[in-house]
């Protein structure tokens, strides 16, 4: 279990601060709007009124705490910037920023943040890879053209052995792990017969796993 803090609670910054806490870290939310902390102090660990880009009000806040900060401001460009600024001066290490624009996005890598969100073009990207490849259920690009992909067997088929269905691909797949109900495989041997309900975590190149999903699901 880890602490964050996510500061702005728009859309963006409550679902990432409600799935942090879903997954069993605690949250600190901040916001300079009343209203907004108001509707959300019981859902968070700590909600906070502040402005944000204000370095002194920010000092108040017990960073150290925290894995990392999260800037969820988007519309407000200069709110968003002033408020990593006065986070860096206060030696915060691990800063992601949700970003808006180019403009804004180069500003932020100058400062040096970590991790730049686009969220609109990252769930642009991912929803067109769902609809392309419906029976990936989740993906993870590693580079150099590899690829984690979570796959859901739909279907049995009488010849659903891994190593079968591997050979004929002359492949070289990785066969990650294999989870079947509470149980997990991670040593598949090439008999290894698929069931129906199967999730495969697979690792490969985009064309290999691209060829092999559609056979698999
Ligand atoms: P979303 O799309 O996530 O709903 P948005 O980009 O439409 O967000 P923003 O204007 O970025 O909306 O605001 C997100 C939240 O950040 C709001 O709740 C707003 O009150 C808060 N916020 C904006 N500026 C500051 C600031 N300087 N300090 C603290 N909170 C701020």
């Amino acid at each position: 279990m880890a602490h964050f803090t996510v500061i702005g609670l728009g859309r963006f910054g409550i679902a990432a601060s409600l799935e942090l806490i879903h997954l069993g870290h605690t949250v600190t939310g901040v916001d300079r709007d009343s209203k907004v902390i108001e509707k959300y102090v019981e859902d968070l660990t700590q909600a906070i009124i502040c402005d944000s880009t204000d370095e002194n009000a920010l000092r108040e806040l017990d960073f150290a705490q925290s894995e990392a900060v999260l800037v969820a401001i988007g519309e407000d460009m200069q709110s968003s910037l002033l408020c990593t600024l006065a986070l860096k001066n206060l030696g915060v290490g691990q800063i992601w920023v949700k970003a808006t624009t180019k403009a804004h996005h180069t500003i932020l890598s100058k400062l040096g943040v970590q991790r730049i969100i686009h969220p609109e073009e990252e769930i642009g990207v991912r929803v067109a890879q769902a609809l392309n490849y419906p029976m990936v259920n989740n993906y993870l690009p590693l580079g150099h053209g590899l690829y984690v992909v979570e796959i859901h067997i739909k279907q049995t088929r009488h010849d659903n052995s891994l190593g079968q269905i591997l050979g004929e691909l002359k492949a070289s797949i990785k066969t990650l792990l294999l989870k079947r109900d509470e149980q997990l495989f991670t040593e598949l041997a090439s008999d290894f017969l698929l069931k129906k309900q199967d999730i495969l975590l697979l690792c490969g190149t985009r064309s290999e796993l691209k060829y092999l999903a559609p056979r698999l699901a």
